[in-house]
């Protein structure tokens, strides 16, 4: 991996769990502190008339999001990375670069809240949009002179298509259109969108980069200067800024990436492989599952296959009963950190969706999503063995 960027050491070309451990020496404070020191600070003071130490404000800039905002960047192979207060805000943000009467194409199985955003608030701002599976439509024809950017997630969320991000970028190019992947289904760690011709990358900070449930960020990664410099005069004047404590915490994330993806990678296997097995499960989406229709393509264009999976059972009952019954997985919105969630699209992430675009996805009443944490294999695998007696017994 290209290291440019990076100055901890005079190695090059490091594994990207290295890579997790950067520490940007010029940015390193005075007492050579390890962990880099939370900046709980709004203001910074000026050494003189004229003279700045860099800082001024915090909602502008702070030393400790721009430790976590440098180590994101360079993982995503990025000129620069943006950290937000959530992953709503950076794609907020993101909406901002555009001008009524603006066009833009997104994915029609997109995470609930960025699909909420896109009709209650971009709509309003009088933006239009089409929406088409750009996993398998041609969105050639969807093309219009006023369209602006192609929005998508690979794989998405919950039923795990897969797109060419590479073929895709260059319609894009041909079109001058940008193009925005939504990243946080992969993380840095298994997917590089930049490098395969995307414009602007978006994580939830949320999910796998913080990586423990206990802190809410966001951001957007780019690797052109000028689209930088509009995102970042948007960001300062709006304001959605990642507070210090909480770039604290995703660095601490980050610092683990690399082992907490593998090892929730390697259970999401073994879970889809066990829940294939299964009576009542009539559908089991992995696209680490050679027969997934994505499998060819990803293994193109990432590193992996991550730690999300989505399953469907042979009744509404039955899903609810797995829901009401789940003790060391919990039933919770949310994904990406080190324990198993288990989440009901239709009545939490995707309840904004309209019935028709869920239907026309293939999400009911019967779909449940799980974010596949680091425990024990053999813990999981008893746990939905319980859950699938109890859920048999209410069902029959
Ligand atoms: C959670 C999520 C978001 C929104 O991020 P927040 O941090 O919850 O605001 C966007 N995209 C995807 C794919 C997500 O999973």
């Amino acid at each position: 991996m290209d290291c440019s960027g990076c100055n901890r050491c005079t190695q090059m070309n490091c594994s990207i769990d290295t890579k997790c451990q950067q520490l940007d020496r010029k940015l390193m404070d005075r007492y050579g502190a390890v962990s880099f020191p939370i900046y709980q600070t709004a203001t910074f003071a000026h050494p003189g008339l004229g003279e700045s130490t860099g800082y001024d404000y915090t909602r502008v800039q702070n030393p400790t999001r721009q430790q976590l905002e440098s180590i994101v960047g360079y993982l995503e192979n990025g000129k620069d990375a943006i950290a937000f207060s959530s992953g709503m805000a950076a794609i907020a943000t993101l909406m901002e670069l555009f001008q009524i009467g603006d066009h833009f194409i997104i994915d029609s199985d997109l995470y609930g809240g960025s699909v909420r955003l896109f009709n209650e608030i971009s709509r309003k701002n009088g933006l239009t949009y089409t929406a088409a599976n750009l996993s398998k439509d041609d969105v050639r024809p969807l093309i219009q002179e006023n369209t602006r950017m192609i929005y998508l997630e690979t794989p998405t969320n919950p039923m795990m298509n897969v797109t060419d991000i590479s073929e895709l970028s260059k319609i894009a190019r041909d079109h001058g259109i940008l193009l925005v992947v939504d990243n946080t289904f992969l993380s840095p760690y298994f997917q590089n969108p930049l490098d395969l011709g995307a414009d602007i990358v978006v994580h939830s900070g949320t999910k796998f980069l913080g990586g423990h449930h206990d802190t809410v960020g966001g951001f957007l990664v780019v690797k052109d200067q000028a689209l930088d410099e509009k995102l970042r005069f948007i960001y300062k004047t709006t304001g959605a800024v990642l507070s210090p404590f909480d770039s604290f915490l995703i660095l601490r994330g980050i610092r683990t990436l690399a082992v907490r993806l593998e090892r929730a990678q390697e259970n999401a296997l073994k879970l889809a492989r066990y829940l294939k097995r299964q009576k009542h499960v009539t559908k089991v989406i992995y696209p680490g599952l050679e027969e997934h229709p994505g499998y060819e393509i990803m293994k193109k264009q990432a590193r992996g296959f991550g730690a999300m999976l989505t399953f469907e059972v042979d009744s509404e009952g039955f899903a609810r009963s797995i829901l009401n019954h789940v003790e060391l997985i919990y039933f919770a919105e949310s994904l990406g950190g080190t324990e198993t969630l288990i989440t009901y699209p239709i009545t939490q992430t995707h309840a904004d969706v309209p019935a028709d675009v869920l239907e026309r996805n293939g999400i009911n009443a019967r779909t449940l999503r799980l974010s596949v944490g680091i425990e024990g294999i053999g813990d999981l695998i008893s746990e939905f063995n319980r859950v699938f007696a109890i859920a048999e017994k209410e069902n029959s």
